[in-house]
Formats: C-alpha cells, sequence, structure tokens
C-alpha cells in the first residue's frame, strides 16, 4: 500500500503552497483518471496528492466580451461536450471532447488534466484544436511567452505525426477494407491541414520574436 497525504486546497494559493512545500513529492489531481493508473502502475509515487476539485470558479465555461471562450480547469470533458456555448460557437471542440474514452471517463476526466498530462497519443483532433487556440495566442498574446507559444505548436505538430505514424502502424496489417481505406483518408486528409497551421504559427511567432 502507498503512504500517501491526501490534500485538499480550498484556493489556488493555497494549492501552490502546498506544491512549493512538498516539490517533486506532490502531484496535482483533478479528476484522477490519469494519476490513479500511474499510482497503479507505481510509474508515480509521490508523498502527497493535491487535490484540486475543492477550488471554487475553476468548472466553469464564460465567453468573454471578444467572443473567446475561457473554459476553467476542472471543467470536464462532459461539460464540454455538452455546453451550448461551446457547440454553438466551438463545433470542433465540443465533438472532440465528445470522442474522447468513455462516458464514465469523460465525466470525470477535466480539460486542465488532459493538457497537462500532455500525452502524445491524445486524440490527434484534440491536438487540432489546440493549435487552432494557439493561432490567437502565437498573434495576440503576451510577447514575454511567445516562445512557449512555438514550442507549444512544434510539440503538436509532433503530437499529430507520432499519431499519424501509429495509425500507419496499427493498419498496417489488417486486410484491405472500405473501412480501412477511409481512416487513411481521414488521417491522410489531416495532414495539409496540421501543418499548414502549424507553419502559419511558427511564422507568426518568429516575426513576433525578431519585434
Ligand atoms: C479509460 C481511459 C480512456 C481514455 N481515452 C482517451 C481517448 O480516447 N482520447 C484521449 O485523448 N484521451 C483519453 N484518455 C486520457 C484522458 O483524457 C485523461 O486521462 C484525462 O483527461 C486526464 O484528466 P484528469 O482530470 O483525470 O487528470 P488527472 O489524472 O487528475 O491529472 C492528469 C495530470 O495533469 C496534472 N493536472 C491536472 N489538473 C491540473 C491543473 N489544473 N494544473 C496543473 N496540472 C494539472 C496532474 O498533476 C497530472 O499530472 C483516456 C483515459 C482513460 C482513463
Amino acid at each position: 500500500m502507498l503512504d500517501i497525504t491526501w490534500l485538499r486546497p480550498k484556493t489556488i494559493p493555497e494549492a501552490l503552497q502546498m506544491l512549493a512545500e512538498y516539490g517533486d513529492e506532490g502531484k496535482l489531481v483533478a479528476g484522477g483518471t490519469w494519476v490513479s493508473l500511474v499510482l497503479k502502475q507505481r510509474l508515480l509515487m509521490p508523498s502527497a496528492l493535491i487535490y484540486l476539485g475543492d477550488i471554487p470558479g475553476l468548472d466553469r465555461i464564460e465567453q468573454l466580451p471578444d467572443g473567446s471562450l475561457r473554459i476553467g480547469a476542472l471543467v470536464t470533458h462532459r461539460t464540454v461536450e455538452l455546453s451550448p456555448l461551446v457547440r454553438e460557437h466551438f463545433t470542433l471542440l465540443s465533438e472532440t471532447f465528445a470522442t474522447v474514452a468513455n462516458v464514465r471517463v469523460r465525466c470525470q476526466a477535466t480539460v486542465g488534466g488532459v493538457l497537462c498530462d500532455a500525452d502524445y497519443a491524445s486524440d490527434p483532433p484534440a491536438a487540432l484544436a489546440a493549435l487552432q487556440a494557439m493561432e490567437p495566442v502565437a498573434a495576440k498574446g503576451n510577447a514575454n511567452s511567445i516562445s512557449d507559444v512555438g514550442v507549444g505548436a512544434l510539440s503538436l505538430a509532433c503530437a499529430f505525426h507520432g499519431a499519424r505514424m501509429n495509425v500507419e502502424i496499427n493498419l498496417k496489417d489488417l486486410p484491405e477494407s472500405e473501412e480501412k481505406s477511409r481512416m487513411l483518408r481521414e488521417r491522410d486528409a489531416m495532414v495539409p491541414v496540421f501543418d499548414e497551421l502549424a507553419n502559419k504559427i511558427q511564422n507568426i511567432v518568429q516575426e513576433r520574436m525578431r519585434g
């Protein structure tokens, strides 16, 4: 049995203080769908789990005056999937979250969690949605963090191409069928969309870095 302290901060500063106190020995938990798996496999053995679920205000989706959405870190996949606001204005996002895992996982897993576990195998459409969200950040975001946007865009492009190769490997030994052709067509259609967007973001970032 693992000997882990379970902490429940009520505010963000309190959570940050706990993180500072435990350093590498402290692990944040939101929905816990990823953390519980790696704990079970003993890939992670923290001294403390810092549960974020009691912090108010992080589970909301709001539309800002410029039309963009602010999605709190504790908003679940299921909430994004079902939100009328997301469905109406950001259909790709609601459709993407609707494809993750199953309803039980989606009711538990959070947006902050899926972004922070940074799994290279996360759905390519999710990576694409994130990349699309990065374009305005590259163009209008804080100049001090512009290189982070460039690195983020490169990481997402890398995740996509890794997933693209996985599709190829997984389908290789399957007999030819309409279903297999469909999956390969869908995959191929995403390549130029992805590459074009990633290049566009890189160009914006390079331009802004040159000042
Ligand atoms: C059965 C199953 C099927 C799945 N299928 C898919 C799938 O089809 N497609 C797909 O893309 N993904 C899939 N996933 C992955 C799933 O999307 C992630 O496990 C989930 O989104 C993680 O969210 P969580 O809130 O549970 O995170 P947690 O497990 O709580 O945390 C995940 C990581 O993020 C960190 N973290 C969490 N919240 C924050 C925060 N606010 N700030 C900083 N760090 C934070 C944690 O410390 C941890 O490192 C699947 C997972 C499971 C268990």
